[in-house]
């Protein structure tokens, strides 16, 4: 059995972020400024040269992304159960009522064909989540916002790097989303990017810091002026360098930990998929998958226990695991306020008492791996199910 504990996404943090966070700290500029602008330059860039923000969230970027397309009090946003709450929690914040539909079987993302049935004359938008880095359907989303003249806002925090046919997420026609929480593909410890069209993006970077008419980075340098003027009442959402610092070193490596993250999966896929007990992740033939979370559904008809039992079994063997996501209409507010049932969404309920998170991240060593491997065929052989009375 492994000796020490596997955690489950430590950040894979190396000498030249550090160099690069110290470089800020002693360059007399900490705030928004230079190397933030050159992480939204570089990351644009990898967004087929789309203008993005730099925030101190994802969280901040989708609240954004619905302020700007003028979502409020009385409207209506389509998404998904299977997210986590930052999604549901900022369509609340700006008034709107969160509208779920239930998922897709095998990817866990949003099913298209259950969109039309929820519209009213109140949606005025749909967030698709690219849950696990899986790209959602966005053809058949994308053709039914035109037609019902609705917005659509990508929740990324899962999706970097990932391709739906050929294009990168964040590169398509909707305001997007992505996160650099310590456990995404790539991190800043906290922070997000917001990218978009350069009217959204533009208003996006004005309320981000307080509704100002001008960048306050400019403010404090030669030539920057002390005028500023309110132009409406805005958020403190920047990102600021010491932050940027550490995501322009991590982009950098983000197909290095790509090839890795890969690589892990393939393992993954060759040790387990002949095991009945589990069911391995769907893929697409027509997306790149950006692998944030290997989810795996534990089979209870071939596994004593279910989930929780094979959770805990591997925690014992030292094995760092999680659950992503507790659907959405499960959470006690969200619950009370919307008079949700137990059935109300049965393919995401179905699959959230199957579902467990395996490690997955850059860091890990092909010990690791096989380390992984090894506790989940063990637990595998040692929960047989209860047999049944005849
Ligand atoms: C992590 C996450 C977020 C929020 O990202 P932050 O950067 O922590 O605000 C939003 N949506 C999903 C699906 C996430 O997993």
């Amino acid at each position: 059995m492994r000796q020490s504990y596997l955690p489950f996404s430590p950040p894979l943090i190396g000498e030249e972020e550090i160099a690069e966070v110290v470089d800020a700290l002693r360059s007399g500029w900490i705030s928004s400024g230079p190397r933030t602008r050159q992480f939204e330059i570089d990351f644009g860039q990898l967004c087929e040269g789309r203008q993005a923000l730099g925030l101190n969230s994802c969280t901040a970027g989708l609240h954004l992304a619905l302020l700007g397309l003028g979502v409020g009090a009385g409207d209506e946003v389509i998404t998904t159960p299977i997210t986590f709450a930052a999604t549901v929690n900022m369509i609340e914040m700006v008034g709107a009522r969160p509208v779920l539909v239930d998922v897709e079987p095998d990817t866990l993302n949003i099913d298209p064909r259950r969109i039309e049935g929820a519209i009213t004359s109140k949606t005025r938008a749909i967030m698709p989540v690219h849950f696990a880095g899986h790209p959602a359907e966005m053809d058949p989303i994308n053709e039914i916002a035109s037609e019902r003249g609705l917005r659509v806002i990508e929740d990324a925090a899962h999706a970097l790097p990932a391709k739906y046919k050929g294009r990168t997420i964040g590169a398509g026609p909707n305001p997007t989303a992505f996160s650099f929480y310590a456990t995404k593909n790539i991190t800043t410890g906290e922070g997000g990017m917001l990218v978009g069209d350069d009217q959204l993006v533009t208003e996006a970077r004005i309320t981000c810091l307080h509704g100002m008419s001008r960048e306050a980075w400019n403010r404090y340098g030669k030539g920057g002026s002390w005028r500023y003027d309110i132009v409406r009442p805005g958020l403190k959402y920047n990102m600021f360098d010491i932050q940027a610092a550490i995501g322009m070193c991590q982009l950098k490596k983000l197909a290095q930990f790509q090839e890795r993250r890969q690589a892990i999966v393939r393992a993954y896929f060759d040790a387990l998929s002949d095991e009945p007990g589990v069911k391995l992740p769907a893929h697409r033939d027509h997306v790149e998958h950006a692998w944030h979370l290997f989810v795996i559904r534990v089979q209870e008809e071939f596994v004593g226990g279910g989930r929780d039992q094979f959770l805990e079994e591997l925690t014992k063997r030292n094995i760092g695991t999680s659950v992503h996501f507790i659907p959405i209409h499960m959470h006690s507010y969200y619950q009370n306020k919307y008079r949700y049932r137990h059935g109300d969404f049965p393919i995401a309920e179905q699959n959230f008492a199957q579902m467990l998170s395996l490690p997955l991240n850059p860091a890990m060593t092909d010990t690791d791996v096989e380390d992984v491997v090894d506790a989940v065929k063990q637990v595998l052989r040692n929960l047989k199910p209860a047999r049944r009375a005849a």
